[in-house]
């Protein structure tokens, strides 16, 4: 099964995620997660991306959609994958297309995770102060101005996808203001209802 995670920073995705890869053993494809340790190991991607990052603007199309086009031949993936924060842009979302037809693949189903932008600033705040108290490192891009860049970014280049997919038919909303058990059980739902109706065809 193939999925995209759709939800602005901080809707609660990579938590959901986890939750998902447990549950149904494909693996969560985070391009920020792979973006950091492209970062951390100094590659010659890390050493371009990292201004980009901390600064909350997005890292350019070409860069994460070569990421992401090799990470899903690996051997993981052959069940399926789970694409968190990636395609982030219309032309992402094309370039993501053309990926997937070149490996005879194709996209089951997109889940936008709907979350207040308030709310969103609320538990980002939260998340810093918690890190913090477990002794944890806070993102560099994990501050009130930059979260709200991020949000602004979102609404800007990613919000248009949610259109863009729905008119293909494969977009599903899951309210994501409800506990975190309450939304990963609608996600089951809805990934169960794909499960039955779709794989088994690719
Ligand atoms: P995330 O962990 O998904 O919030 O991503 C952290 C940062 O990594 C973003 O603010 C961007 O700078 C960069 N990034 C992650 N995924 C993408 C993407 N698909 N396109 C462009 N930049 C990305």
């Amino acid at each position: 099964m193939i999925v995209i995670f759709l939800g602005p920073p901080g809707a609660g995705k990579g938590t959901q995620a986890k939750r998902i890869v447990e549950k149904r053993g494909i693996p969560q494809l985070s391009t920020g997660d792979m973006l950091r340790a492209a970062v951390k190991a100094q590659t010659p991607v890390g050493l371009q991306a990292k201004a980009v990052m901390d600064s909350g603007n997005l890292v350019s199309d070409d860069i994460v959609a070569g990421i992401v086009a090799e990470r899903i031949k690996e051997k993981d993936c052959r069940r399926g994958f789970m694409l968190d924060g990636f395609p982030r842009t219309l032309n992402q979302a094309e370039l993501l297309d053309g990926i997937l037809t070149d490996q005879s693949r194709e996209l089951d189903i997109v889940l936008e995770l709907q979350v207040d932008n308030e709310a969103l600033v609320e538990r980002m705040k939260t998340r810093i102060a918690d890190t913090k108290a477990a002794g944890g490192d806070v993102r560099a891009d994990d501050n009130e101005e930059t979260f709200r860049h991020r949000l602004e970014v979102y609404n800007r280049e990613t919000a248009p996808l949610i259109p863009h997919y729905g008119k293909k038919g494969v977009l599903f909303a899951v309210n994501g203001m409800k506990s975190i058990d309450a939304v990963s059980l609608e996600i089951d739902i809805v990934l169960d209802s794909v499960k039955d109706g779709v794989e088994g065809l690719h």
